[in-house]
């Protein structure tokens, strides 16, 4: 089942999260449904505060970009891909960042919740994080490149925290307005959303 996703603005966004046990009620069906809100959206990443939920959950499937580039590359024989890319599918249950290291590099961010908005974004290269899985084994696992990436945005939305606020002050104010007509669900987009000052008003 597809999940609306809250949009920026979304209190939810911003609230703590809360750790969970094996007995969180449906796990298999939300982690089922978080994939398939993901794959639609489409996306590489999703939260559980993304689809209003307080918990410290997140999936990512960067196996599908990689999937992606190569046909890209067929069709258009685009050169830029790296070859030595291997996407990871995961879920992310009550995770603890351990260490992030490397030379921070700059990669063009987005994010489901706030769309029509793709920034700069430094982040380390390389992280060590422990976690459980969905069947709820302990791992500790070192990733780098993209996929820590990807894994350091989602990490960060069970913080509270969203790439917009990493951002210089200047592309701040630069992209405010923008960020206030999301909030006001004023923006195209092709998946189902929740805007947080449409559904006042409804
Ligand atoms: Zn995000």
């Amino acid at each position: 089942m597809i999940l609306p996703i809250v949009a920026y603005g979304d209190p939810v966004l911003r609230k703590a999260t809360k750790e969970i046990n094996e007995n969180y009620p449906e796990l298999d069906k939300l982690v089922e449904n978080m994939f398939e809100t993901m794959y639609n959206a489409p996306g590489v990443g999703l939260a559980a505060p993304q689809v209003g939920l307080s918990i410290r959950l997140f999936v990512v499937d960067t196996e599908y970009i990689s999937k992606d580039d190569e046909e890209a590359e067929e069709d258009h024989e685009l050169g830029d891909t790296d070859e030595d890319f291997a996407g990871i599918k995961r879920v992310f249950i009550n995770p603890i960042m351990i260490e992030e290291t490397g030379t921070p590099w700059d990669y063009e961010e987005g994010c489901l919740s706030i769309p029509g908005i793709r920034e700069d974004v430094s982040r380390k290269d390389t992280i060590t994080i422990e976690y459980y899985d969905e069947n709820f084994e302990l791992w500790e696992e070192t990733f780098d490149g993209l996929n820590a990436r990807v894994i350091q945005h989602e990490y960060d939305h069970i913080e509270g925290i969203l790439f917009t606020d990493k951002l210089k002050p200047l592309k701040k104010r630069l992209i405010k307005s923008k960020l206030d007509r999301i909030s006001k669900g004023e923006v195209d987009v092709d998946y189902k959303m929740l805007f947080p000052e449409l559904k006042k008003a409804r």
